[in-house]
């Protein structure tokens, strides 16, 4: 039996990724972590058991040890906890379903301990891919990803040998709102953003989706994944998220991989990987689809792909400011302190602000972090 270890067992990935493991019975969940939804937790604690669990606010873990007393499990907090599920000796695939930078230190923890690495946390790539990569291959890790796109590209590259990819077409939907044009975004409100026309995720991905910088943080994570260029990445618009992404080789080949949106395959095509097992769920029917389209993605509109490609050529600790202060006006704009439009113009002035750090260790990384979100606090929420 396979046993696995998630990291935001409670969230969408996390979720899908149990029912994953419900249908199929022979993969065993030893280690869970959550943030703060410790009534569902315990729920999931009750059906799978797991020996080790942890809850990020002490006292919520106070609460569920309480609430829990009657199983075996063992109850920890924080960043010390979410560190013992990375490493513990039992478990063998972490999958990494957090958000945010919170992801990194666990990640290079679970590396370091041997674990095969799920990784749907794409913002641990953004930001540390030059720690994460090379330390994976020195300890004979493997990265397996479970973003639908980057996991299609990966699928794409089976049976590749020795031929190089020329370059990756990787599409987005282009979000809700795909058309639009500048002034029609400066009245968009949460409900609006929360709405994305084919995927059902967590709220921070979803919003980051109808700004595209989550196709920007995507880039950015195929860089570090696959090991090509920035120039060698085109996003392609297609709204039927049909094709997951594509490579093309040096002879003009190109390869997809083609589905229903539903992210339990690339979830369990990293669990069973290099297996392919029976899901269950709707059946791609190009009859039904009739046809597929494609389109530029419009930069003018939607800075944050911009901005992302301009992170990625300073390269450095430019990334980890576009991606910290992207996170912060997210949540801002979750909040409502601050206009739609807003969260580009936020990191837009986060990376130009950023003092530049060519090759930030974890520990810089994180300061970098913390200075885009002092800045943000002091600038936009008084
Ligand atoms: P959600 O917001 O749905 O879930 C986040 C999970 O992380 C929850 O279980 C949450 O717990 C937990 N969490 C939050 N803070 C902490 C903390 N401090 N300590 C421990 N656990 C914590 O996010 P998603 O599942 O949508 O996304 C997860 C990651 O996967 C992101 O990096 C995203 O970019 C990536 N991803 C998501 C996709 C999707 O379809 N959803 C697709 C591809 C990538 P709680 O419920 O208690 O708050």
């Amino acid at each position: 039996m396979k046993k696995i270890a998630i990291l935001g067992s409670t969230g969408s990935i996390g979720t899908q990724t149990l029912d994953v493991v419900r249908e199929h019975g022979d993969i065993s969940v030893v280690a869970m972590a959550a943030g703060s939804n410790i009534a569902l937790l315990e729920e999931q604690m009750r059906e799978f058991l797991p020996s080790l669990v942890c809850v990020w606010d002490e006292k919520k873990a106070w609460e569920l040890r309480q609430n829990t007393a009657d199983l075996q499990t063992k109850i920890v907090s924080g960043m010390e906890g979410l560190l013992e599920i990375a490493t513990m000796p039992e478990s063998e695939i972490l999958v990494t379903a957090i958000v945010g930078m919170l992801g990194i230190r666990p990640t290079v923890a679970a590396i370091k301990a041997g674990k095969t690495i799920a990784l749907a946390n794409k913002e641990t790539l953004v930001t540390a891919g030059h720690i994460i990569m090379p330390l994976a291959a020195a300890h004979k890790v493997p990265i397996l990803p479970v973003d639908s796109e980057h996991s299609a590209i990966f699928q794409s590259l089976q049976g590749a040998a020795d031929n190089r990819l020329h370059r990756i077409l990787l599409t987005a939907s282009g979000g809700p709102f795909r058309g639009k044009k500048k002034e029609e975004l400066k009245s968009i409100q949460v409900e609006d953003a929360l709405k994305h026309p084919n995927w059902e995720m967590g709220r921070k991905i979803t919003i980051d989706s109808s700004t595209m910088v989550n196709k920007g943080l995507e880039v950015m994570e195929a860089k570090w994944l696959f090991g090509v260029e920035t120039d060698q990445i085109q996003v392609v618009v297609h709204p039927q998220s049909v094709i997951h992404s594509a490579v093309e080789y040096e002879d003009g080949a190109v390869i997809a991989q083609l589905g229903t949106p539903d992210m339990r395959l690339p979830i369990q095509y990293a669990l069973y990987y290099p297996e392919r097992r029976s899901l269950s769920g709707k059946r791609l029917d190009l009859f039904e689809l009739g046809q597929l389209t494609f389109e530029k993605p419009d930069t003018d509109t939607f800075r944050g792909l911009a901005l992302a490609y301009q992170a990625m050529e300073r390269g450095g600790n430019i990334p980890t400011a576009f991606n910290a202060a992207n996170e912060k006006a997210v949540s801002l704009f979750l909040e409502r302190k601050i206009g739609y439009l807003e969260i580009t113009d936020i990191i837009e002035a986060c990376m130009e602000q950023a003092s530049y750090i060519a090759d930030p260790n974890i520990d810089e990384i994180l300061e970098t972090e913390q200075a885009a979100y002092e800045y943000i606090l002091g600038r936009w929420s008084k």
